[in-house]
Order: C-alpha cells, then sequence, then structure tokens
C-alpha cells in the first residue's frame, strides 16, 4: 500500500503513514454500537449488538441464552446484558413522517 501524500511504501494494515503521519482510513466505521431503538426485546442490547456485528439479532439473543444457560453464566449473563444496558447508548428513535409535521392549533 502506498500512502496518497508522500506515496511511500507503507504497510498494509497501519491506520497513519510513518512518514508522514497522515490519516490512511477513516477513524471509525458509520456503525456504531448503540441499544436499538427498533429492534428490542427487553433494553435493545441484542438488537443493537446485532445491527453493530451484521447479524440476525435472532442469533444474537439465542448466544445470550446459551451463555446464560452454562453454569455460572446465568449471573454473568444478566450482569452482562444489565452492564451493556447502562453502557451503551440507547439508538435515537426513527421519527415517522406524520409526527415531524406539526399540526396547526386549532380555534
Ligand atoms: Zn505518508
Amino acid at each position: 500500500m502506498n500512502c496518497s501524500e508522500c506515496h511511500r511504501e507503507i504497510d498494509e494494515r497501519s491506520n497513519f503513514c510513518s512518514y508522514c503521519g497522515v490519516r490512511l482510513r477513516p477513524m471509525f466505521s458509520h456503525r456504531r454500537l448503540m441499544r436499538s431503538a427498533t429492534d428490542s426485546k427487553i433494553a435493545g442490547v441484542c438488537g443493537g449488538l446485532a445491527e453493530y456485528l451484521g447479524v440476525d439479532s435472532t442469533i444474537v439473543r439465542l448466544f445470550w441464552a446459551i451463555l446464560a444457560v452454562v453454569p455460572g453464566g446465568i449471573v454473568g449473563g444478566i450482569v452482562a446484558y444489565l452492564v451493556a444496558w447502562v453502557i451503551v447508548p440507547k439508538a435515537p428513535l426513527p421519527v415517522p413522517a406524520a409526527i415531524q409535521a406539526k399540526p396547526t392549533p386549532a380555534g
């Protein structure tokens, strides 16, 4: 891979050019780990995690459920869920077009 600024050969996996320091990749992808506002059973943790990982939310829930069944995992699974609930921000609800249009006050 060549640097776009100084055109020197740099490591394929590096995020910055080691010669001129220019950023070679976007800092983060557009994806952010958030609790899903639309795909949620309890707090949207599994739905958000599924969106982030790009997998079906059912698979994440199933995995979480299996994790909770493992001896000693029940507490761990619940604690992990509660921790994720607190830490992971809630994604904003998609606002339907009908609510965005403000109704004119009658009378
Ligand atoms: Zn460079």
